[in-house]
């Protein structure tokens, strides 16, 4: 089987589909592995250092990708590259298939196999496939250096000749992924946390890491089969607020990452909830790019609200290439291993799979995937 790595087009990003450990698997597999020329830049990983795990490297994009069975990537195709495929390659990739319709519609005419990432089952047997919690771990790490970057003050407690510093406040809201490693990582520089997740059964994570749980009582908020958190009514979110706005008041950082699976991200900050906050403190919002939890926070940029900064810095991840290309190719090449078959050294792609279930897209021609047809 041919395996395309084409490197990444999309402005900004730093990541890779594919790093030299990750092609000697494939590779030692039985698959014949292509990256484009210059794949590992950012990473500072040499073509040399790919051409000695056994891959090849090529020069010319659209022909790797014509040839190619199977094509890893980070960030999903541009549309006229979908045609480049052959009918009955394996496309992996992120897909933003909830916002993308007009991409799939043209990958399912191709004929392409597309597999979403984000829409790989949050699973025990996928955990070690899933992209979503290794890339949101690696994020919350990195919203807590920005905020400790941009923050006029220290995180830990300082008991100094020339004076005592108090321990910064940092308060994090949503403890998923993402949250529970910005509670790790906040705690870990010292600083004093409180979290909050609309989830109940989070509160017992916060508390392991040394965390406090702020209580608010919302009502039954239950969760998706899945395990993700469902939409809170407007009298719920309004609850909330209220409840964590103090939390906020006295708060040095706030962390959000509140997020709704295939939804809005909910608007959790008011600017009068900011403009309560001490000037020079810090807001990161997590969820900037589904429509942000914070009011006034705009994608890829630092906005100054009271004297209060908002970051809404986008792929955060992305700030740390190397270990986000390391986790994101071990989960696709743990995605392809699983589903390989050793006597065709091949992909192969059994339908009926409950992890293929839920995130192949295109199949055969079609729109296979039933959570999104149940939207259209
Ligand atoms: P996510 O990115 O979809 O959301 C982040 C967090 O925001 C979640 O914890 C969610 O509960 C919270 N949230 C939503 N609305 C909120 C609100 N109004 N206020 C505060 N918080 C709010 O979630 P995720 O981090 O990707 O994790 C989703 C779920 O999947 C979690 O339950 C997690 O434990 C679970 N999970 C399971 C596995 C596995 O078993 N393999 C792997 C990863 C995650």
């Amino acid at each position: 089987m041919k395996i395309a790595v084409p490197a990444e087009v999309h402005p900004g990003e730093t990541r890779v589909a594919m790093t030299p450990e990750s092609a000697a698997k494939l590779v030692k597999m039985g698959a014949e592995v292509a990256v484009e020329r210059g794949l590992g830049r950012y990473m500072h990983v040499t073509d040399a250092e790919y051409e000695k795990s056994g891959a090849r490297v090529a020069s010319g994009r659209e022909e790797m990708l014509r040839e190619a069975d199977l094509v890893l990537r980070v960030r999903q195709p541009p549309e006229v590259e979908a045609a480049w495929l052959k009918s009955g390659c394996i496309h992996i990739s992120y897909l933003d298939p909830f916002s993308q319709s007009a991409l799939t519609v043209k990958l399912a005419a191709a004929g392409v196999s597309a597999v979403s990432i984000e829409m790989i089952p949050r699973s025990t047997l996928a955990q070690k496939m899933d992209a979503l919690s290794s890339q949101a771990s690696l994020a919350g790490y990195v919203a807590v250096i920005v905020a400790a970057q941009r923050l006029p003050r220290v995180f830990p407690m300082m008991m100094t000749p020339a004076g005592t510093i108090t321990p910064a406040n940092v308060f994090v809201i949503g403890a998923g992924v993402a949250g529970l490693q910005a509670i790790a990582t906040a705690k870990r520089l010292g600083a004093r946390v409180t979290a909050f997740d609309v989830r109940p059964s989070s509160s017992t994570e916060v508390e392991s890491l040394g965390a406090r749980f702020l209580k608010i009582d919302i009502g039954d908020v239950g969760q998706t089969l899945d395990g993700y958190a469902k939409e809170l009514s407007a009298e719920q979110l309004s609850k909330q607020k209220e409840g964590q706005a103090k939390a906020c008041a006295a708060s040095d950082v706030v962390i959000t990452t509140a997020q709704i699976f295939g939804c809005r991200a909910p608007r959790l900050i008011d600017r009068s909830t900011i403009e309560r906050m001490k000037p020079g403190s810090v807001i990161v919002d997590m969820a900037v790019e589904t429509g942000g939890n914070v009011e006034g926070s705009v994608p890829d940029e630092a906005v100054e609200i009271g004297g209060v900064s908002v970051l809404g810095y986008t792929n955060l991840a992305g700030r740390v290439p190397d270990h986000a290309s390391q986790m994101y190719a071990n989960n696709l090449a743990n995605l392809v291993e699983h589903f390989w078959n050793t006597g065709k050294g091949a992909m192969e792609l059994k339908i009926d799979d409950a992890i293929l279930k839920g995130c192949l897209v295109t199949h055969g021609g079609e729109m296979v995937n039933e959570r999104l047809r149940a939207l259209r």
